[in-house]
């Protein structure tokens, strides 16, 4: 019952320009897949033009941050309103790049998954334990945290909306990805515990995804397990073909 779901996070790569092109030749490659969502998660820059260029197609894009206040003094910061105007139907929130080198906390994660359903984007929530939580044994606790407080004061009803991306820290950009059994694991510890906060439904229905050097060569292994919903690709999504081939892969399990 769950859609498969592939996001390609682009980070801060491609200029408008750059977009555009990319954004052209996926339209072209991608133009008739119905049965998996597929988002470009574009720098802010490129949001509008990219939503526009693939506006007649099935693929759908996202913003990479928001900020929670609807608006104000806030110097370079941009409202869920804005970023939903510009064209995104997803934000992803709380990347471990965020949390690591711009201060992202438990606490800010939760005032932007609240922004950003307000303004009817899907959050795209980002939980991961670094390699020296998993050293010490404390990977479930790690994760337990960032998703509870994560999505505190949500109703069950709008946790079944939105999308959870396990991304353990140390399998980022890195080309070690966790092993089908590590994110097997995971992955039906988090729904248990989504069963547990909210309820069934909400356990049954949220998308929960894997990310971290996902490549051609390994998402049909991940893709087969029965709690992984999807990925989010970081550098394997920067060129189109390879992206492509990721959905192609991603499809043939799936379909
Ligand atoms: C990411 O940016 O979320 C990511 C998973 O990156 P990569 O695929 O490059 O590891």
């Amino acid at each position: 019952m769950r859609l498969p779901f592939l996001a390609a996070n682009w980070k801060m790569y491609k200029t408008v320009q750059e977009a555009v092109i990319y954004a052209k030749e996926i339209r072209g490659l991608i133009r008739d897949v119905s049965d998996m969502d597929i988002i470009l998660a574009t720098p802010f820059t490129a949001l509008h033009a990219v939503t526009e260029a693939i506006r007649t197609t099935p693929i759908r894009t996202a913003a990479q941050d928001v900020y929670w206040k609807e608006e104000g003094a806030y110097t370079g910061e941009l409202s869920a309103r804005m970023l939903k105007e510009a064209g995104a139907d997803y934000v992803i929130v709380g990347h471990s790049e965020r949390r690591r080198l711009f201060s992202e906390t438990d606490k800010t994660v939760h005032l932007k998954v609240l922004a950003a359903l307000r303004a009817r984007i899907t959050p795209i929530v980002c939980v991961g334990e670094t390699s020296e939580e998993r050293e010490r044994g404390q990977t479930l606790a790690v994760l337990d945290r960032q998703v509870r407080e994560g999505l505190a004061s949500l109703s069950a009803e709008q946790v079944a909306t939105v999308v959870l991306a396990y991304e353990p820290v140390w399998a980022i950009g890195t080309g070690r990805n966790a092993t089908p059994t590590q994110v097997g694991e995971i992955h039906a510890h988090i729904r248990s515990r989504l069963e547990e906060w909210f309820d069934a439904h909400a356990a049954t229905a949220c998308r929960v995804i894997y990310g971290g050097s996902v490549k051609p060569d390994n998402i049909r292994d991940l893709m087969a397990l029965p709690d992984v919903d999807g990925a989010l690709v970081g550098g394997a999504s920067l060129d189109a073909r390879t992206f492509f081939e990721i959905v192609v892969e991603s499809r043939a399990t799936t379909v």
